[in-house]
């Protein structure tokens, strides 16, 4: 496939996970990618890696330059960094608050802020915001994470609405959870990582986890052509998790 040929994708947290099968897929459709992340040493070798850390204006600027100095212009931005976080009201410090809130929800107007000028004068504009389902169901053990990721649903709202006008179009995934280093490393920790993971599987009524590059497709339909007429949406890729309620009999 060659549909996003003559476009060029800034993808953050494009190091790992989800934001890596992003740039894997984009850059195998055609584009010229750009991968932002504070390690982006495991990126192919056709996708442009760049040191970048988004709580850091000067970082992202400069790498937002580097992108256009290289391939001339930003058409697509997907803000995909995140870091998680685990505990109640309670138990969060303040200073965790602030530097979840740094990367996951400030982390996209810093990024978004330098790609618009460039993003303007593209004829296929569009931005993708990584949220999750953690914005639209209660989950326990979760309050900072899930604040931080309903801000970005919102944001993702009120940015569609911002740029609809200059043909900018925006819109954001939010997956269930999804076979990432991520999630390896959670279950790693856990006091029995197998239970764990059985119950993270049993959660999602498809049984299974997501695969990062069944988000990464969702992704790369929201920007690209065939979403055209498609701005200020969320798509679940969950496996069902939020959407259905089953019954055993
Ligand atoms: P991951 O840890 O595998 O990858 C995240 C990447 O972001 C890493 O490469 C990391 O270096 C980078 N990163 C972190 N802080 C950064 C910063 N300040 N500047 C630049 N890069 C930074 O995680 P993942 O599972 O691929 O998650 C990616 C996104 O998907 C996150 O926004 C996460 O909230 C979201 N998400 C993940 C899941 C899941 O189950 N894995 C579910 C829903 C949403």
């Amino acid at each position: 496939m060659s549909d996003f040929a003559g476009r060029t994708a800034v993808v953050t947290g494009a190091g790992s996970g989800i934001g890596l099968a992003v740039a894997t897929e984009l850059a195998a459709r055609g584009a010229s990618v750009a991968a932002l992340d504070l390690d982006p040493s495991r990126v192919p070798v056709q996708v442009l890696g760049l040191c970048c850390d988004v709580t850091d204006e000067d970082s992202v600027s400069a790498s937002v330059e580097q992108v256009v100095q290289r391939f001339g212009g930003v058409d697509i931005l997907v803000n995909n960094a995140g870091i998680g976080a685990q505990g109640t009201v309670e138990t969060n410090t303040y200073d965790e608050w602030r530097r979840v809130f740094d990367v996951n929800v400030l982390g996209i107007v810093r990024t978004t802020r330098a790609c618009l000028p460039h993003l303007r004068g593209s004829p296929a504009a569009a931005i993708v915001n990584t949220c999750s389902i953690a914005a639209t169901a209660g989950l326990p053990n979760r309050a900072l994470y899930s604040a931080s990721k309903g801000a970005v649903l919102s944001l993702t709202l009120a940015m569609a609405a911002d740029h609809v006008a200059e043909g900018i179009r925006v819109n954001c995934v939010n997956p269930g959870t999804v076979d990432t280093p991520w999630v390896r490393r959670l279950l790693a920790a856990a006091d029995d990582p197998d239970a764990e993971l059985r119950a993270l599987r049993a959660r999602q009524p498809t049984g299974r986890l997501v695969s990062a590059d069944e988000v990464a497709a969702a992704i790369a339909y929201l920007a690209g052509p065939a979403a055209g007429a498609t701005t200020g949406t969320s798509l679940a890729v969950d496996g069902g998790m939020q959407g259905l309620r089953l019954r055993k009999s």
